[in-house]
């Protein structure tokens, strides 16, 4: 009789290691939000107003694609600092031209590769010309001087981030790099009413976006070339 007890207990704890390792993916995400007050979210549907569609009501979205980039800066405060504001800065040309609402990303990978959550995942972020309704942004601390030089815990990270993302999101069909977003060109997910609006992008380096895909095979996510335009 003891014995079949202690055979219930050790079945009752490997199942709860088993349950803790499937929620292990909530626990690496800290939040580090960035200011979002009424005025971040009256631009942020203007943004859509704007650039998407006139007759919007929220600045919700259903997440389709998850975009991977770089800040271009090594360092980490530097990096949140570039999100933290809620207006752009003026000196910032077309960017500034095309909205005051700053840029954004919902997720910052920093080098050691901790996973900081910026915004709320469901909430339009400005980080990628017309497919902003459909995407959710992950930003790595790095690639300061086009160097292609994300670490290896970064790596890690955006791995674990994405499938995380994936099970949440199960409606999310591609993986892509920012540099690859002009691809979607004439499919429904390139959206904007301003036709001239792009700005070509090299961000993060492509091993990257491929190792991350590789090591993510087995969700199914498809890549920026493998939509057909028109043909969704
Ligand atoms: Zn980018």
């Amino acid at each position: 009789m003891i014995r079949t007890s202690l055979y219930i207990a050790t079945f009752t704890l490997i199942l709860f290691g088993i349950v803790l390792l499937f929620v292990k993916p909530d626990t690496l995400i800290l939040d580090r939000p960035i200011q979002f007050s009424q005025k971040r979210i009256d631009m942020t549907l203007d943004y859509i107003h704007t650039h998407y569609d006139a007759n919007a009501t929220h600045i919700t979205i259903d997440p389709r694609i998850i975009v991977l980039h770089w800040t271009e800066d090594d360092n980490l405060t530097r990096s949140f600092g570039y999100f933290d504001p809620q207006t752009v800065p003026s000196s910032w040309g077309n960017v500034t031209q095309a909205s005051p609402l700053n840029v954004s990303a919902h997720f910052l990978i920093d080098r050691e590769g901790r996973i900081w959550r910026l915004m709320s995942e469901t909430t339009m972020a400005r980080h990628v010309i017309r497919l902003n309704m459909d995407a959710i942004g992950i930003e790595n601390v790095g690639g300061e001087g086009s160097n292609a030089n994300l670490t290896p815990a970064q790596l890690t990270a955006n791995i674990a981030l994405v499938a995380h993302l994936k099970h949440k999101y199960p409606k999310i069909d591609y993986l892509i790099g920012h540099y690859e977003y002009t691809l979607f060109e004439g499919t429904p997910f390139w959206r904007e009413k301003n036709a001239t609006y792009r700005t070509p992008k090299s961000d993060p380096n492509p091993q990257f976006v491929e190792a991350v895909y590789e090591a993510t095979r087995t969700l199914g996510l498809k890549r920026a070339s493998d939509i057909a335009p028109q043909g969704l």
